[in-house]
């Protein structure tokens, strides 16, 4: 089968692989769409050549492993992007990312969904509904990350709303307060992406470095932020977001930095702010998403900016280190 596999210097090259047989209690997926996904791009500097990522992905059951009941051949299928132990208070509250026995697809610990063919693990798949598409379906991940974070703020109809960075993350971010009736102010320097943010909704957009987003909140609603979501990742924003956000607000932070960052604790303590860190998702915010998307309560169709073949995936991985417009970009099998 055809895979974009990792190789030196983080770049991917497409190669011929040896298709997988589905092993004792796993299914055997085709894959139809994978999306490329941020922690791709970082994770490309530090996986060892010869991996195949890709964590975000729909297709088709094409195997059934000894043992596995419930599944037909051809049906449409999204799965959580691990293989867990199934048994532990974890797994069984749906939240298999915490199990201590959890392996990655994609990154690192079992090949991911840069291919034609994946392995997944039944307790971790849900069938796509008659009315959601498989370009829709890939997006389920990046939306049930962005569902965690929103459930962690107050957001309801008129809450006023920063969400710092137009990438992926921040724009299903926006999707889901614009679907709770929101008012959605997004920073995002790159214009691309911003006319991408008002076309999601957005009541506006600012460029960070040159307008307070706070203040334009203030402006539109008559309100300080009250749900500060940190899409960014990178130092310095996490205090931006503690500085943008109003009184007793809460701050959602989704970017990931591994560096050491400062942050003045008296921002926070002067506004009496609630800080949250968001991390991946529980199967039923899965669901929720593939509900949301059968139900037509978010459009996700602008959001797919860029829908590429495996023979120019490498391309457009490349290109992703310097984003202009592009929201999520789909490597379509
Ligand atoms: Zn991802
Ligand atoms: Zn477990």
């Amino acid at each position: 089968m055809r895979a974009a596999v990792l190789r030196e210097a983080g770049r991917l090259v497409v190669e011929e692989v040896p298709r997988p047989e589905p092993e004792p209690g796993e299914l055997l997926v085709r894959v139809r769409d994978c999306g490329i996904c941020g922690s791709d791009l970082h994770a490309a500097a530090t996986l060892p050549s010869g991996t195949v990522m890709g964590h975000e992905f729909a297709g088709e059951v094409a195997g059934l492993g000894a043992g596995v009941s419930g599944w037909q051949v051809g049906e449409p299928v999204v799965a959580l992007p691990y293989m867990a132990c199934g048994k532990c208070a974890a797994c069984l509250a749906g939240d298999g990312i915490r199990c201590a026995a959890v392996r990655s697809l994609g990154l690192g610990d079992l090949p991911g969904a840069y291919a034609e063919y994946v392995r997944v693990q039944p307790a971790s798949c849900l069938r796509i509904p008659e009315r959601v598409g498989f370009r829709a379906a890939a997006l389920v991940e990046p939306l049930a990350v962005a569902l965690h974070g929103v459930r962690m703020a107050p957001v309801g109809a008129g809450t006023p709303c920063l969400v710092m960075g137009g990438g992926p993350i921040g724009l299903t971010t926006l999707l889901w307060c614009r679907a709770a009736g929101a008012t959605v102010v997004v920073s995002e320097p790159a214009e691309g992406r911003a006319a991408l943010a008002r076309r999601l909704g957005a009541a506006a957009t600012v460029h960070p470095g040159r307008e307070h987003a706070g203040s334009r909140l203030q402006a539109l609603t008559g309100r300080d932020p009250e749900a500060v979501f940190e899409c960014v990742g990178v130092r310095g924003t996490l205090n931006d977001a503690l500085a943008q956000a109003g009184v007793r607000a809460t701050v959602v932070v989704l970017g990931v930095c591994f560096g050491a960052d400062e942050i003045v604790p008296g921002l926070a303590v002067l506004k009496e702010l609630v800080v949250r860190f968001a991390l991946g998702y529980a199967k039923s915010e899965f669901a929720a998403a593939l509900a949301a998307l059968e139900e037509r309560r978010l459009d996700v169709d602008p959001l797919v900016t860029d829908v590429v073949g495996v023979e120019d995936a490498p391309r457009a991985f490349e290109a992703l280190t310097r984003p202009t417009a592009q929201g999520k970009v789909l490597i379509e099998f």
